[in-house]
């Protein structure tokens, strides 16, 4: 009956934990494989976002370029000088190349303008066409070459007007093929130094077909620096989650096999229990039958039985009493009454309370002078200490050396009761004062108790705001010890 419990608790336990690794596993190999994919993926997303980022500044750079060539042809319709005309002259027998635009400059109302490129022989090169009043009446056509090495740097400007914290440098790049006419603005260009990286590029319309506009961001590998960041920071990321899970499936982990401990324990517990009531409850019914059958004689004997059946119904009592107590503190329902106490008197208490339990030992009392008064609830204090001499009592050979020592210690007062039992084993000190705990020894087995004395009595003297300790040698004996701050 009992291995069945057992094992069935053991399977719920381990369905519990199946349940956790699959709802903590499965999502974060999930969350694993997205961040590979991420981290792999890392590099092309980085060089994708600087180029969007990057596009749109270079449209606005190319309407700031297209907007400055017609404030050129503007300068040369109200005959100022630009640095980006080269030079002006009235157009005269258009060169063939000029010819449709010539045309159509002819019909521009004067100041009007008309900017043109041209290709000749691989050769590109950018006109503005301007009507203006001609000096002898009428009207005429300027015609002024754009300086396209001026207008290159003129470009980085133009940028810093608009982008004025941009890291990126921006320039005007020629048409791959080779021009002689754009050595110059070869030349510039090489000059500015291209030690970067171009993260964008955006071609120029007409006049400038051809020529298109960059982004260079310093640096031979932009895109590795930030895509190493990131990459860092995912991986970190996924070190913590993971750091993060381990932690959490330990804590767990220590939560069920606590949970599953204490749920043992309570098995023991009520079997342990049972067998408590069932004890006295066979001795009560044996004396009742016998007294009932009139198998005792004497008054002598029916004497003994009335005593015997009180006896045992009292530690029925104590029993029940104990479990009730327990209870009482769990749920909070106790109430402590805290009253100053003078040591000796409560430990004369004590003596009265132990000399009416009739135990078969008796213990030697020690009491420092000049004690401090205690700010204690009398009968929970007493309690406590009687609950550790009679541990003392239970668990002690034939020949009971009990002492029942009060000294102070450092700013409170200890009380010890020491014994010269077994001691308890390394494996159970820690334990000892948990509920419903026992130990695991011969003697502990074949002793009458609940597992609960001591965690009653932990959680009596902590709720006066003291502790209590175990200084034990296997074999040579125990000393628990009440450490109480003074009132
Ligand atoms: P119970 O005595 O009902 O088992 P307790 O909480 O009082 O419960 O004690 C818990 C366990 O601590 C005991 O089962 C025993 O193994 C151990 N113990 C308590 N007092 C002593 C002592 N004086 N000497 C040796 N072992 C002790």
């Amino acid at each position: 009956m009992r291995a069945m419990h057992e094992t069935s608790e053991l399977l719920d336990f381990r369905r519990a934990f199946i349940w956790l690794l699959c709802g903590m596993l499965l999502p974060s190999v999930a969350l694993v494989a997205f961040g590979v994919v991420a981290v792999a993926n890392e590099r092309a997303a980085v060089e994708r976002r600087l180029a969007e980022d990057y596009d749109a500044r270079l449209r606005v750079l190319q309407r700031a370029v297209l907007e400055r060539l017609d404030q050129a042809a503007f300068a040369v319709s109200e005959g100022r000088r630009d640095p980006l005309v080269a030079f002006v002259a009235p157009l005269q027998g258009s060169p063939p190349a000029l010819a449709e635009a010539a045309q159509r400059a002819a019909v521009l109302p004067i100041g009007g303008h008309l900017l043109v490129g041209t290709e000749t022989q691989g050769e590109r090169t950018a006109y503005a066409l301007v009507r203006v009043a001609a000096p002898e009446g009428g009207e005429r056509t300027l015609v002024a070459p754009l300086d396209l090495a001026a207008l290159a740097a003129e470009v980085p400007k133009l940028a810093q007007q608009r982008f004025p914290r941009e890291r990126a440098d921006f320039r005007l790049i020629p048409p791959r093929e080779p021009v002689a006419a754009l050595a110059a603005l070869r030349r510039f260009v090489a000059e500015a130094g291209n030690n970067g990286t171009i993260v964008a590029r955006a071609s120029l319309p007409s006049p400038l077909e051809g020529f298109a506009l960059a982004a260079e961001l310093p640096g031979d590998d932009p895109a590795a620096a930030v895509a190493f960041r990131n990459r860092t920071l995912y991986i970190l990321l996924l070190v913590l989650l993971y750091v993060g899970i381990g932690v959490g499936f330990g804590l767990t982990l220590r939560e069920i096999s606590r949970a599953y401990k204490l749920s043992r324990l309570k098995t023991d517990f009520v079997a342990n229990i049972s067998h408590e009531l069932r004890t006295p409850l066979t001795s009560v019914r044996l004396f009742a039958e016998t007294l009932r059958e009139g198998r005792a004689e004497s008054p002598q004997e029916v004497r003994e039985c009335v005593e015997m059946l009180s006896s045992e119904a009292e530690r029925l009592s104590k029993l029940v009493e104990k479990l009730l107590d327990w209870s009482r503190l769990e749920s909070g329902r106790r109430m402590l009454e805290l009253r100053k106490t003078e040591v000796p008197q409560l430990l004369d208490e004590i003596a009265v309370a132990y000399r009416a339990q009739q135990l078969p030992a008796s213990y030697q009392s020690e009491v420092e002078p000049g004690l401090p008064p205690l700010d204690v609830d009398r009968d929970a204090m007493a309690q406590v200490v009687l609950n550790l001499l009679h541990n003392a009592v239970k668990y002690t050979g034939p020949d009971k050396r009990i002492r029942l020592r009060a000294r102070k210690a450092g700013k409170g007062v200890a009380i010890e009761v020491e014994d010269n039992g077994p001691g308890v084993r390394p494996q159970d000190r820690k334990r000892i004062f948990e509920r419903f705990y026992r130990g695991d020894d011969l003697l502990s087995r074949s002793t009458e108790g609940t597992g609960l004395g001591l965690a009653i009595s932990k959680k009596i003297v902590e709720a006066h705001g003291g502790r209590i300790e175990l200084e034990t040698k296997v074999g040579e004996g125990s000393t628990f010890r009440i450490l109480l701050p003074v009132a």
